[in-house]
């Protein structure tokens, strides 16, 4: 497995923090059983030779986005750069929305980005929901040491009690049951002896809290809903602000790292821990939490629900659609799990936020196909080209063999051949009826060079009723072919790209541009669905050449002139050539 484009490591303070405790070995000593579970069961097992442990926890109710892939690069980068392993958890204690295909498209996405759970032959692939019983179990154990009780108040008195920012919130009239009182009543709740939402289990913490996630948080609810792994075995489920320190303290984690609007939850977090660790239940030394600022890019949006809203009104074809910000879409439009990943770690992590250009991801997907992808010529919205003395010049019915590299700094890899002939596609844009301030291209009169092949001079065109140009003509002048002596006796300015008429293949080519004309399109609750841009996608015939019909689902050119492109790995096929347009070369073709 290869780590990011191997560029010198900026800081973070993540990895000051992990460097940190490795220099105070505040986790030596620490076991881990091989498996998830509690005090008990890692005492027995061996001191861990996993230095740190982190996790990537989906809820797998949608398709991942680019920022988690954010949150993938740093918890599996910095367990790979510190020794450590990483966890990928799927966080599924909510029953209502989970899939098992957005669990498969996880998986996916994860491994494309070239990560892995396994370590030393364990697969360290957790579902949440394993952990109920022992959820429950520390429950009981939290009400029986008088840290946690039933409230049976309605949620809007809930709501009334908790009080706001400037007034501390007040004690539930259940708040005072004994411990005995409370259990039975937990129980009654669990054997759904009660309705929906007509109790919750409490933490009993401190309602006057200047932080109002120590008012009494909520730690169970009752929800009458099967679960897609323990199906209708509960109607009681953890709340995620419950369940996710549990998560991580079972699984041994040191440093679980989220996104910064967990900051406040982090002294809840620490509170819960502490106290199962105090019972016994919990290993010791238990995991913290870090926060950093999400990942956000500008042009799109990074919201499952949003994601969701636009595949469901048909704004985009699918989550895997090319102009989706999704791991899938991205993957599909061609760009490369390095790019994405030296993108990510370009944008750096801190707790500042603020926002990365979309830019950034083209311009490491440049630098890292500019020296892996084979180049091809492809004329897109192409149109005839007639050389008009090409019999008396080259002979009739003549093809001259000609060829490029396919990389023309790594001349080991080859040449791709093709012909020229009489009739050949060029681009409609490479033919002005009259000469233009600025245009180098083909005029009456004006003479450029077909790229790899002769210079040509251009005498006219053939227009339709409409006046469309049918057909440009050009006479070929003799002598002039590219890499041959005296090659260069003509100047010329300008430089097209062609393909023959009699081996060039048709193509389409999807052209996109951004999903969204706003910057940020759901900034400050505007409604993101305004800013769609209505001309995302432009779908171009083309003619390609020749080694082009050897493109396989995924492969990536650099089609001369037009940027970086990718066989598209739904719709490509032997016999219907279908291309997408990753991103454009940095520096337009000469005019
Ligand atoms: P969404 O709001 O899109 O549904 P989420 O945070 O609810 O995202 P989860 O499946 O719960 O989605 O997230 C898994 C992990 O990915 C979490 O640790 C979360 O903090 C992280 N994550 C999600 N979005 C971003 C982002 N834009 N930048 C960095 N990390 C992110
Ligand atoms: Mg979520």
């Amino acid at each position: 497995m290869h780590t990011p484009n191997d560029e010198p490591r900026a800081g973070n303070f993540l990895r000051t923090i992990i460097e940190r405790d490795l220099a105070a070995g505040t986790y030596t000593g620490r076991r881990f059983a091989g498996t998830p579970g509690d005090a008990a069961h890692h005492a027995a097992g061996p001191l861990d030779a996993a230095r740190i442990r982190t996790r990537f926890p989906p809820e797998p109710n949608g398709y991942l986005h680019i920022g988690h892939a954010k949150s993938i690069c740093l918890n599996f980068g910095l367990a790979r750069e510190y020794g450590g392993v990483c966890h990928l958890r799927f966080d599924d204690t909510n029953p209502e929305k989970e899939e098992q295909e957005y669990v498969d498209a996880i998986l996916d996405a994860v491994h494309w980005l070239g990560f892995d759970w396994t370590a030393n032959g364990v697969e360290h692939l957790y579902f949440a929901s394993n952990y109920f019983d022992f959820m429950y179990r520390a429950a009981e154990a939290l009400i029986e040491a008088g840290h946690a009780y039933v409230d049976e108040q309605s949620a809007d008195q809930m709501r009334a009690t908790r009080g706001d920012f400037n007034t501390p919130g007040t004690d539930s009239p259940y708040r005072h049951r004994t411990p005995a009182e409370n259990l039975a009543r937990f129980r009654a709740m669990r054997d759904g002896q009660l309705a929906d939402g007509a109790a919750v289990l409490r933490a009993k913490i401190d309602m006057a809290s200047p932080n109002i996630n120590l008012r009494d948080p909520a730690l169970y609810r009752i929800k009458r809903a099967t679960h897609h792994n323990t199906g209708d075995a509960w109607c009681i489920y953890p709340m995620y602000t419950y369940a996710h320190p549990v998560e991580d303290a079972l699984e041994g984690i040191t440093h679980s790292i989220c996104t910064l609007e967990f900051e406040d939850q982090r002294p809840f977090y620490d509170w819960l821990l502490d106290t199962l660790c105090t019972l016994g239940l919990l290993a010791q030394p238990r995991p913290h939490q870090y926060e950093f600022a999400r990942l956000n890019v500008t042009y799109i949006v990074t919201s499952k629900r949003k994601l969701r809203q636009l595949v469901d009104d048909g704004i985009v074809a699918g989550w895997d659609d090319p102009r989706m910000p999704t791991i899938a879409g991205l993957r599909r439009r061609g760009y490369t799990p390095e790019a994405v990943r030296l993108m990510c770690e370009r944008a750096g992590t801190s707790k500042a936020g603020g926002w990365t250009d979309y830019a950034s991801l083209d311009i490491a997907l440049r630098e890292d196909l500019d020296p892996k992808a084979a180049r091809a010529m492809a004329v897109l919205d192409p149109v005839r080209l007639i050389l008009t003395n090409w019999d008396e010049a080259m002979g009739a019915g003549a093809i001259d063999a000609c060829s490029a590299p396919v990389h023309p700094a790594q001349p080991e890899r080859g040449r791709r051949a093709f012909g020229m002939a009489r009739e050949l596609w060029i681009e409609r844009d490479d033919y002005r009826p009259a000469a233009e301030k600025g245009y180098q291209r083909l005029y009456p009169g004006n003479k450029v060079r077909l790229k790899y092949g002769h210079v040509i001079e251009c005498s006219g065109a053939t227009t339709d009723a409409d006046g469309r140009v049918t057909e440009v003509q050009a006479r070929l002048v003799p002598d002039t072919k590219s890499g041959t002596p005296g090659a260069d006796a003509i100047k010329v300015k300008g430089v097209i790209t062609w393909v023959s008429a009699h081996d060039g293949i048709p193509a389409e080519v999807r052209l996109y541009e951004r999903l969204f004309t706003e910057e940020q399109p759901d900034a400050g609750g505007r409604d993101f669905l305004a800013s769609v841009n209505p001309a995302s996608l432009r779908v171009a015939s083309a003619v390609v050449e020749p080694s082009l019909a050897a493109a396989r689902p995924d492969d990536k050119f650099q089609f001369e002139r037009h940027g970086y492109f990718v066989a598209d790995r739904i719709d490509h096929r032997d016999g219907r050539l279908v291309f997408n347009r990753t991103a454009t070369l940095k520096d337009s073709f000469a005019r």
